[in-house]
């Protein structure tokens, strides 16, 4: 068995950030800090540690930190553990879903033997590359034991980052802190997303670092509207001869008919250029909420008939329509849930009547090219008018935080992830019960009516989002924590 190394290369630098004018007061506050921080390093490496060096948020996430690190001086590396026992991920992949809450709440003495014996493989591969001033970063539960072996045998300086969490005591969660608790309490420092997520065990010792977007990258970069068009034309969301340039996309998006068929989202206009659009866009699961918001939407719509509206709002609310955006689910390996609940949402498309059929978008986006996606996410979430997400639980919620970045008002669930993210009537609008459909109507219904509130949520969304959830300042809050163990 060997550790494997991660060289990272990624494009984007500091100065790609800095050029971009809303963004250059971040990229100076962080070279500031870290005129600080890298001379009290004084060459002591950092080492991040995972299990995976591909796939996921993590993983996409590290090449782009890394990168920027190294730029400001850090000598940062990457490692990632492995082992040929493949029941080991088959234990860890339940770990992480205890600590979402989900599965039988029971971890065995077996269950402890295994995860010891691969945290022993993989600490004595590391003890070989790291040294006793070396600071080391250790991202979720499968490498968490290695990583505590190590702080033990070398006294370094160890940060477990913990990425998931639950907001509540269950059984299951209960069970798999139980479990973790000789590991994490090992270390010296722990960093999660949320307050809410913190074990009792660990919250004398712990900061918070959020989950963030790259405001350079497909998903996120500034679009104009010329671009917006030309990407939803050669997706085959919108049929338009107004912009020019681009072939079409290798594959397009999907759109289900009323006849149960998908076909190519063109074969009748949606209007997305320029219709009022409520849009969702998450996985097929039904932990986000989709169907209470397809219920919703047919409330808004039927009060279009009630008498005491004005004209013009009672044309906005025929105008209105509905996206329920998702990957598709056939490219998504792995996913059975996905397809369950695609089908599901089938049947209760096929069920409205014809005028919300037309009313109504189910799309499929293809995943074969991520960056493909990425832009049609990125052109839906720019043309959509309230971007929505009912989630009935959410670990963060990094759809809400693209809508806001792009400044567009975000109605969603009090689910924790979101109300980390959400200031209610000022940074968006939270509703308290995802499955309380009549009050996500109000909501929608009051929203789509005011355009200066739409903006000013926008706006404040947006200021949110630049303080807290971007690469940029994902990276200042990892300067002042190493800052932080330096000073301990
Ligand atoms: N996403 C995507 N294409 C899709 C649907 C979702 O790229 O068709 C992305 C979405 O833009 C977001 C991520 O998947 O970046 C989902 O992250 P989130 O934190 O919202 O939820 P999770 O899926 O991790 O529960």
């Amino acid at each position: 068995m060997t550790l494997e190394m991660v060289a990272v290369d990624e494009p984007i630098g500091l100065n790609d950030y800095a050029e971009v004018i809303p963004l250059a007061g971040a990229v100076e506050e962080l070279r500031e800090l870290a005129a600080e921080v890298v001379p009290r390093l004084a060459g002591r490496r950092v080492w991040m540690v995972n299990s995976t060096a591909e796939g996921g948020g993590v993983a996409e996430m590290l090449p782009k930190m890394l990168t920027l690190l190294r730029e400001l001086g850090v000598d940062a590396r990457w490692v990632v553990i492995s082992t040929e026992r493949t029941e080991f991920f088959a234990l860890t992949k339940r770990i992480h879903n205890l600590i979402h809450g989900a599965g039988e709440p029971r971890l065995t003495e077996t269950d402890r033997e295994l995860y010891e014996a691969v945290s022993r493989e993989n600490a004595a591969l590391l003890a070989g590359e790291l040294n006793t001033d070396d600071l080391l970063v250790v991202h979720d539960p499968q490498p968490l034991g290695s990583g505590a072996i190590l702080k033990q045998q070398l006294g370094l300086e160890s940060i477990w980052r913990c990425h998931i969490g639950l907001d509540r005591v269950v059984p299951a969660t209960q069970a798999v802190w139980g479990f973790l608790a000789p590991y994490a309490s090992a270390y010296d420092h722990a960093v999660f997303s949320a307050p809410e997520y913190v074990p009792d065990y660990l919250s004398d010792r712990y900061s918070l670092i959020r989950p963030a977007i790259d405001p350079l990258g497909p998903k996120n970069r500034e679009l104009s509207v010329k671009e917006v068009a030309a990407i939803l034309r050669r997706a085959r969301l919108v049929k338009t001869d107004a912009v020019a340039g681009g072939l079409p996309f290798l594959n397009h998006a999907q759109r289900l008919r009323p006849d149960g068929r998908w076909a190519p989202a063109d074969e009748d206009d949606i209007g997305l250029l320029f219709r009022p659009i409520v849009t969702q866009v998450s996985r097929w699961d039904r932990l986000k909420g989709f169907a209470p918001l397809l219920d919703a939407f047919v409330r808004v719509k039927a009060r279009c008939t009630e008498s005491g509206i004005t004209d013009e709002h009672r044309r906005r609310l025929e105008a209105v329509r509905l996206l329920l955006v998702g990957p598709d689910p056939r490219s998504v390996a792995d996913d059975p849930e996905g397809l369950e609940v695609m089908e599901e949402l089938s049947s209760a498309y096929r069920r409205l009547d014809p005028d919300l059929q037309r009313d109504v978008a189910l799309i499929t986006l293809p995943m074969e090219s991520r960056e493909e996606n990425a832009l049609m996410v990125n052109a839906i979430q720019r043309c959509s008018t309230v971007v929505v997400q009912n989630s009935i639980q959410e670990g963060f919620g990094l759809t809400a935080t693209e809508a806001m970045w792009k400044g567009v008002p975000v109605v969603a669930s009090s689910a924790c992830g979101l109300r980390q993210q959400i200031l209610d009537g000022y940074e968006g609008r939270l509703v308290s019960d995802p499955e309380d459909t009549e009050e996500l109507a109000n909501v929608l219904d009051k929203l789509l009516a005011d355009p200066t509130q739409r903006r000013t949520l926008g706006q404040a969304a947006q200021r949110r989002v630049y303080r807290e959830f971007l690469v940029l300042s994902q990276l200042r809050d990892w300067l002042r924590t190493l800052m932080g163990r330096l000073d301990a």
